[in-house]
């Protein structure tokens, strides 16, 4: 079960600190995607941090699009994300936010830092200024255009914006400091020229603002006070706070710092994600192997287990490299409460009840969780031919072996004690049928004179239901895929991620509403797939998690 209870970290106690000294008088938070692909369980931790806090300190948690990058972003992502935001429990304050929102804005802006003669037009091409920037050991050089007037630069940025020059020909820089140790601090672009369609601007603007530039001054405007981003954005810090205190914005945010999540056996970047999608080597962003948002939906990670993951795994600046089984057990123990247990047997063997007789033989009533009797139940019906897991038989099974073999005796879960009297094999020597017997006297009572502890799981042939069930596995089958230098990401797929095997389901499933949890007794948790299940007519569930853990012992 979830525990609500927050976990102090060092951003709780910076917010504390400037609630307590007045600095700040409430917590204003953003979620800032780029919609340039789904999200990923990276993005949940950072979605399950900002707007748990702004939850945590009754404050607010904007939901804003970093649209910086128009050819890479689209309306699809857009939708998506904010699905996820949802499906994962959290609403934005207000509406969607958009950084072009605010071209307007970071343009004039733009001009007022020209005016000030802390920016210039720029005509070196990438390639030049990245010779003149320097390298770690040796300052930058300043542009040859550092020195225009402002008139000028006023001029030219006009007419970039009013489209008089070719794509990348000029650029406008922050004038600060080539001999920064910072690269970020050695002129960086500000603004460059691009044509190219916008989602939501269209064609209006062939000047786009960066990044670096843009965030700050969008935090700044919707008057975030803590603007929480991964490590990697620490350099950029002095940027922020410099275009920030250049300008006359409403508020001056401070960015705060925190360790990327990164989970084993798996990659979380859009870019490698896209990848995946567009080479085929998955169905799609919701391929339940993918670890995207709408992924991990389709595969029945529930919403509840993902932001206890996310509890668990805490907030920090030290290296946050994460065990799959951490995520799994999250969404094991969410989904162990709140699951019906029903029978389904996935890779199924033949079993003929010899001394089966019709009219005699009962059926018991099982309720679907032992703890929530509220759940209900249902009756489990046998008949003459029943189907088990082929892994419940062996003919030579090791010792100490308690479910059905040759001469040997297990209880059928919900029904009678069953004796394996025969193994029934084809041409090939393969088990095909076993031939059993059931003692009558054990229906709800323990066999007189002898224990039998094996208890398996079953489902009557004449009642059960075909099911297609996917079983799922690691994508790759190495534990940091995109951490070799040598070696691509996609040499390390796992061939065998996806086994997808004909089974029986106890007819409890027939309806099973598309999303709908079940527990397989013995097997796993399942979830009826969001896309293909079509109650009374197609059934098919995926395995979203084994019982226990398996991911240590190399099979999944
Ligand atoms: P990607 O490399 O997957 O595209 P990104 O950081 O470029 O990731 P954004 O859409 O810019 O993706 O991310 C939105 C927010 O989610 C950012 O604040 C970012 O820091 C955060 N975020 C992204 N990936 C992770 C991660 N692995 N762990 C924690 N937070 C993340
Ligand atoms: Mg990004």
């Amino acid at each position: 079960m979830s525990d609500t209870t927050p976990i102090q970290h060092f951003i709780r106690t910076i917010i504390d600190a400037d609630l307590a000294s007045g600095k700040q008088h409430g917590v204003a938070t953003r979620f800032p995607p780029e919609p340039n692909g789904y999200l990923h369980i990276g993005h949940a931790k950072s979605i399950c941090l900002n707007f748990g806090l702004a939850q945590d300190y009754q404050g607010v948690c904007n939901l804003r699009f970093d649209d910086t990058n128009p050819e890479k972003e689209a309306d699809e992502y857009a939708l998506a994300i904010q699905e996820d935001v949802h499906w994962l429990g959290f609403q934005w304050s207000g509406p969607v936010r958009w950084a072009s929102d605010y071209f307007q804005q970071l343009y004039d802006y733009a001009e007022e830092l020209i005016r000030q003669g802390k920016a210039f037009v720029c005509d070196l091409t990438l390639e030049a200024m990245r010779e003149y920037r320097g390298t770690l050991t040796e300052k930058g050089r300043n542009s040859p255009y550092r020195e225009r007037t402002v008139d000028d630069n006023l001029d030219l940025f006009r007419r970039m914006k009013a489209g008089e020059f070719p794509d990348g020909s000029k650029t406008l820089r922050a004038k600060i400091d080539m001999a920064s140790p910072n690269f970020n601090l050695r002129d960086p672009v500000i603004y460059r020229i691009k044509r190219a369609h916008h989602i939501r601007t269209g064609d209006v603007w062939c000047i786009y603002p960066m990044y670096d530039y843009t965030h700050c001054i969008s935090d700044a405007l919707e008057r975030i006070t803590h603007s929480l981003c991964t490590l990697e954005f620490e350099d950029h810090r002095p940027l922020y706070d410099w275009v920030l205190d250049q300008l006359p914005v409403p508020s001056h945010p401070q960015q705060i710092e925190f360790s990327r999540l990164e989970l084993h056996y798996t990659v979380t970047s859009k870019r490698k994600l896209l990848q995946l999608v567009s080479q085929g080597h998955v169905a799609g962003w919701d391929d339940p192997r993918m670890p995207t948002l709408h992924g991990m939906r389709r595969r029945g990670y529930t919403p509840e287990g993902i932001r206890e993951f996310a509890r668990r795994i805490g907030i920090s600046k030290s290296e946050n490299i994460v065990d799959m089984a951490v995520l799994e057990s999250a969404i094991r123990d969410d989904l162990e409460a709140k699951a019906p247990r029903v029978m389904a047997v996935i890779k199924p063997l033949k079993v003929v009840l010899t001394n089966y007789q019709d009219g005699v033989t009962g059926s018991r009533s099982a309720g679907f969780h032992p703890q929530h009797p509220e759940f209900g139940g249902r009756e489990v019906s046998i008949s003459r031919e029943i189907w088990i897991e082929q892994d419940d038989f062996s003919e030579d099974p090791p010792t100490g072996w308690q479910r059905l073999k040759p001469g040997g005796e297990a209880r059928l879960r919900y029904s009678y004690v069953v004796k394996c009297d025969e193994a029934v094999k084809d041409a090939d020597g393969k088990v095909v049928e076993l031939r059993c017997s059931i003692d009558h006297d054990t229906l709800g009572q323990n066999p007189v004179g002898r224990k039998v502890k094996g208890v398996i799981h079953w489902v009557s042939a004449s009642h059960a239901l075909a099911a297609e069930i996917r079983l799922y596995d690691r994508l790759f089958t190495d534990p940091e895929p995109d951490g070799h230098k040598d070696r691509d990401f996609i040499e390390f797929l796992n061939p065998n991620s996806l086994t997808v095997v004909h089974g029986w389901v106890e007819p409890a499933l027939k309806d099973a509403a598309p999303e709908a949890h079940y527990q397989f007794e013995r097997s796993g948790y399942f979830c009826a797939d969001r896309i293909d299940q079509r109650p009374g007519e197609r059934l098919v569930f995926n395995r979203t998690v084994t019982l226990r853990d398996t991911w240590n012992k190399g099979h999944g």
